[in-house]
């Protein structure tokens, strides 16, 4: 198994590790991005969003909040972003991770949502809907 994830899960490369358990490890991101930036993964690999089983999911999101308040008590941010990357066009790890990024003043990240209201009425929403609805 050549993933990165699964040699940090299992020592076989270092990592700055701050919590683990039988389900999920949370270690540095090595970037750094922002300080305090850390990657909760699940033990079990898998590649990303699309294959995760609920009860992956699950046991991985339940924990997030612990790690989100160790943080937010040890580097008192501002604030706190939770993102996941999935295939394109930015996952570059593929075993499933999500990233805890404290946010400073003036701390450097962008996230940026483009608002995109004006090319929507009531008629395409309702349309998005109905299709999204067809494949749950
Ligand atoms: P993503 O682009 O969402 O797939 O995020 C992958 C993240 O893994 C990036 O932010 C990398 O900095 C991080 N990363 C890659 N290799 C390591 C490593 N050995 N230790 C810690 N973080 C890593
Ligand atoms: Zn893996």
């Amino acid at each position: 198994m050549s993933c990165i994830f699964c040699k940090i899960r299992d020592g076989e490369i270092p990592s700055y590790k701050i919590y683990e358990d039988d389900k999920v490890l949370a270690f540095l991101d090595i970037t750094q991005a922002t300080k305090g930036h850390t990657l909760i993964i699940p033990k079990r690999h898998v590649k990303n969003v699309f294959d995760l089983p609920e009860d992956v999911a699950a046991d991985l999101f339940r924990r997030i909040p612990k790690i989100a308040n160790a943080l937010k008590n040890t580097f008192n941010p501002i604030g706190l972003n939770i993102i996941n990357n999935n295939d394109k066009p930015l996952q570059s790890v593929f075993h499933y991770h999500v990233h805890l990024v404290p946010r400073y003043e003036k701390d450097e990240m962008v996230i940026s949502f483009p608002n995109h209201m004006k090319d929507y009425d009531e008629k395409d929403y309702q349309a998005l809907v109905n299709q999204v609805k067809i494949n749950i």
